[in-house]
């Protein structure tokens, strides 16, 4: 349709796959309950990014994506905000059951901005997100993981440690993100990924966000992602 093609090009967003779904102008149009818009407004958030404006329509249908735009584009509000739905969707999780979203991202410090966004958007629903990554007592982790949470977001490496303690289980994980994939792969954590990828639900939701798409990203795309929408903005680097 010629007025979503002109949004797009204005956005500078280009799609692939199967039928993506129309871009979103305000975050009213994504179906999003009273407290979650109020959240949002409170962050500062007066409307969608323009990654925002395709991938939440994309990720909130429930399908597979894989979104490129570069860094600053506010890429992790276009997957906490439809992790916050999902996991508001499915019975709380009890003792010991594991998380429902997992959130896997390379390093401590982009781990811990996401953590801080998904907690901020969490709040007012009282929601639990857990973080696992280096630097935080592990037995702190270990404790948050046993009690129940909704969501967990760690880096590849602390997961698995915290898997092989048995300190969490995958069994429940229905939503599954891979922020900044390239540089995962770029820090040798291919084999942890895929390997946490095998413990989560075979019908699970997985997003893959990165600001490049090399070999290595479009092998891990072809592998993981399930007839995804192809998002990119912009000139990449
Ligand atoms: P990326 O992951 O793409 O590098 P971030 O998600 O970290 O980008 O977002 C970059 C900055 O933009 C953050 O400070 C975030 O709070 C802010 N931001 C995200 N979405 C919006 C929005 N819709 N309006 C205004 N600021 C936003
Ligand atoms: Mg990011």
């Amino acid at each position: 349709d010629a007025e979503v093609n002109a949004y797009r090009r204005q956005l500078e967003v280009r799609v692939a796959g199967f039928e993506p779904p129309r871009p979103i102008q305000t975050f009213g149009q994504c179906g999003f309950d009273h407290t979650l818009l109020g959240a949002i407004k409170r962050a500062g958030y007066e409307k969608p990014t323009p990654i925002q404006a395709q991938a939440l329509p994309a990720v909130l249908s429930g399908r597979d994506v894989l979104a490129l735009a570069k860094t600053g584009s506010g890429k992790t509000a276009g997957f906490v905000l439809p992790l916050l739905v999902h996991v508001l969707d499915q019975p709380e999780p009890g003792k010991g059951e594991g998380p429902i979203a997992l959130v896997l991202a390379p390093t401590r410090e982009l781990a811990e901005q996401i953590h801080k966004e998904a907690r901020r958007f969490a709040k007012p629903y009282a929601l639990r997100v857990c973080a696992a990554f280096g630097g935080l007592s592990k037995f702190e982790q270990v404790k948050e993981l046993k009690a129940g949470t909704e969501a967990a977001v760690a880096t590849p490496g602390r997961m698995m440690d915290l898997v092989r303690m048995k300190a969490c289980t995958l069994g429940r994980v229905t939503y599954v993100v891979l922020d900044e994939a390239d540089r995962m792969l770029d820090m040798g954590f291919e084999q942890q990924v895929r390997s946490l990828l095998g413990q989560v639900q075979p019908d699970r939701q997985t997003l893959l966000f990165s600001a490049t798409m090399p070999k290595k990203v479009e092998g891990l795309v072809a592998d993981v992602l399930s007839n995804p929408v192809h998002i990119s903005v912009g000139q990449l680097g």
